[in-house]
């Protein structure tokens, strides 16, 4: 029998079960920064729908067309595409200990595909690691990342305003949403790019 023949065989049967991990906080809580160290060491796949994003408007591609005017107005693209994204990744990637999800899912709506989607397969999102802290260091946070990385939407005031508000509007929703299933962890996010990284590493060692 041939490896992918046993490696769809063991995925079927759940033989080496996948970890779904959400990376959850508000815009510029430090999400990008520290899933490096995380898909590193617990071997996990990043996938930041945002970068995704990103990556199809530098290719110009249909889907990046479509979803350039709705990031640069800070608003968020619909369901359908970074469900698809995500799918994808989901079915494509092989040889790691599971999935790092950053930036998705960001509504109710989406969280509830999620579940419907590992379910599919009899598995579920293991653990929301989610990065919080307070309103008045986003905007500060997102200026300092404009002079690093130079996005589009971290550049204008009124598209900060917008995501900050989508963010309290349609994500926040998600907290609820996994503290009722009992997925929900939280990390402080104020500290140091150092400290948040260790604490976010004691808590994954629990997971
Ligand atoms: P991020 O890099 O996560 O800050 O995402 C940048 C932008 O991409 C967001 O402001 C949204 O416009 C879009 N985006 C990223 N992820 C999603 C998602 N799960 N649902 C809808 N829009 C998204």
């Amino acid at each position: 029998m041939c490896w992918t023949m046993i490696d769809v065989i063991a995925e079927t049967i759940n033989l080496h079960k996948m970890k779904y991990f959400i990376l959850f906080g508000p815009p510029g809580a430090g999400k990008g920064t520290q899933a490096s160290a995380m898909v590193e060491k617990y071997n996990l796949h990043h996938i930041s729908t945002g970068a995704l994003l990103r990556k199809e408007i530098a290719a110009g591609t249909e889907l990046g067309l479509k979803a350039k005017s709705l990031i640069d107005a800070g608003a968020l693209v619909p369901d359908e595409i970074v469900e698809g994204m995500i799918e994808s990744e989901f079915k494509t990637v092989k040889g790691v200990n599971g999935f790092l999800l950053d930036g998705f899912p960001r509504t109710t709506a989406q969280a509830e595909v999620l579940d419907q989607m590992l379910a599919k397969t009899s598995e579920s999102v293991t653990a929301v690691v989610s990065i919080m802290i307070p309103d008045e260091m986003i905007k500060e946070r997102i200026r300092h990342r404009a002079t690093i990385e130079g996005r589009a939407d971290d550049a204008k005031e009124e598209t900060i305003n917008n995501r900050i508000l989508t963010y309290h509007e349609k994500t926040e929703p998600l907290v609820d949403y996994y503290t009722k299933a009992g997925r929900y962890n939280e990390i402080n996010g104020t500290g140091t790019i150092d400290e948040v990284r260790e604490n976010i590493f004691a808590l994954m060692d629990t997971l």
